[in-house]
């Protein structure tokens, strides 16, 4: 039987079998990770698995889930700065919103 040898925050090394391991794939690399409880403390731990773990970890007999996301989720997202321009611009909007709710007659 395979032994991994894994380290808890609290208990430093400890030693698992592959089926005391969970290993989850994300189509992202770097939101791949693994979690186990740790045998001597029972906290449950779960650490970011690089392509290294993931490699040493099937090696060991891990099974690696892979996890299913919409294909959006995984394409880039430009990041910017929201300017003094758009709240304003989105403020309006909200108190356009809130005129016409107000106008709207309930049934
Ligand atoms: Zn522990």
């Amino acid at each position: 039987m395979t032994i991994i040898k894994a380290t808890c925050p609290c208990c430093g090394d400890i030693e698992l079998t592959r089926d005391q391991v969970h290993l989850t794939v994300h189509p992202i690399k770097t939101k791949s990770f693994y979690k186990f409880v740790c045998p001597q403390c029972g906290d449950e731990v779960c650490k970011p698995a690089g392509a290294e773990v993931i490699r040493l970890l099937k090696m060991g007999g891990v099974v690696a889930v892979p996890i299913d996301v919409p294909s959006e989720a995984t394409e880039p997202h430009p990041v910017g700065t929201i300017t003094m321009d758009e709240v304003l611009d989105f403020t309006n909007q909200l108190a356009r919103l809130d005129t016409l709710v107000q106008t709207i007659p309930f049934p």
